[in-house]
């Protein structure tokens, strides 16, 4: 039986996993399906880690915290969850390889997922010229233009990364205001090689057998369309949290979520089902941000190890 088990390996999952094992609980294991470091190993910049005055990748700031928390006795195992269910005090932990393991308590820090923005081509080119990640697929465009679509922190940090690497970023937004963060907007502002495509609809994303080849994309005020030949597009909309495991065989959650399937926490991190905690971007009101999610973590980890006692 597992004292917890913490469901993700990003900051919220490994900060949990640091706390409770440091602070006496045995058998702690985070579930993560890849690289524990969650979805800022993505990020190209970051400057806003108290602390790390230094601007840094999302991967270098994560490289030192699984084997931090490993040190103190957390397991990692590899596996995806599928599902958990609860029966009297004791949770069911179920993998993708059909394996069942009980626990104590369990802490849900899957994070989310980049959203679609559901223009035409979009899936069809998904992996061929559309991406979600600048790190990892910019490089490919060395000296090309892109286009990068969406208007918040994601897209404009992502937008300025891409304009050190390629000819032209073309940023393409919806509205003519963006909801990044003031500072974030000045550097995508003060980039000579971005220029900025507001109060548009992307109408398609077009390509051939080799992958896109451009998108064009309707003014709202005129309903002009505008072809933009870029050979990579970076979508940027959001993301959606990822509660897959908590779903139950008759649909519902196994604790109550808000409309947008976010779990819902106090400020323990507690769900409304005892010994179930939700940390990190998965939870309602995230900040959405590494700091937070790691404070999210100890928080839960703190209050976990009084439930197990
Ligand atoms: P976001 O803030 O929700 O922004 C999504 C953007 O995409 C918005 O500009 C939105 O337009 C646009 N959009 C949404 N659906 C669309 C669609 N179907 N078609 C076209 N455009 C669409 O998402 P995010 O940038 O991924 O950021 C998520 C959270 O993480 C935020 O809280 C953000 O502050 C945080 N974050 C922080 C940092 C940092 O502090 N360094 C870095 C990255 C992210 P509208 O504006 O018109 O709604």
């Amino acid at each position: 039986m597992l004292d917890l088990a913490i469901i993700g390996g990003g900051p919220a999952g490994l900060t949990a996993g640091l706390y409770a094992t440091r602070g006496g609980l045995k058998n702690v294991t985070m579930f993560e399906m890849g690289m524990p470091g969650g979805q800022i190993t993505g990020s190209s910049e970051i400057e806003n880690y108290p602390g790390q005055g230094n601007v840094m990748s999302g991967m270098e700031l994560m490289q030192n915290w699984p084997e931090q928390a490993m040190k103190f006795g957390l397991n990692h195992e590899m596996n995806q969850v599928t599902n958990v269910t609860k029966d009297g005090d004791v949770f069911t932990v179920e993998t993708a390889d059909g394996n069942k393991q009980e626990a104590k308590a369990v802490l849900l820090a899957t994070g989310s997922v980049p959203r679609r923005a559901g223009f035409k081509g979009e899936d069809e080119f998904f992996g061929r010229g559309i991406s979600t990640c600048a790190t990892c697929d910019g490089f490919f465009y060395k000296g090309k233009e892109v286009a990068v679509v969406g208007g918040g922190d994601s897209a404009l940090e992502e937008a300025v990364y891409l304009s050190k690497i390629c000819s032209k970023v073309y940023l393409v937004h919806r509205r003519d205001t963006y909801r990044a963060a003031p500072s974030t907007i000045e550097h995508m502002k003060a980039a000579q090689n971005i220029e900025e495509v507001t109060s548009v609809d992307v109408e398609e994303v077009y390509g051939d057998a080799m992958g896109v080849t451009g998108l064009k994309v309707k003014s709202k005020e005129n309903g002009e369309i505008r072809d933009l030949p870029t050979p990579g597009v970076f979508v940027f909309v959001g993301r959606d949290v990822l509660n897959d495991p908590l779903k139950q065989e008759d649909g519902s959650f196994l604790c109550d979520t808000n409309e947008q399937g976010e779990i819902i926490v106090d400020l323990k991190m507690k769900t409304n089902v005892p010994g179930l905690y939700a940390a990190g971007d998965v939870r309602i009101d995230a900040a959405k941000q590494v700091v937070c999610a790691a404070g999210d973590g100890a928080t839960a980890a703190v209050d976990i190890i009084e439930y197990v006692g």
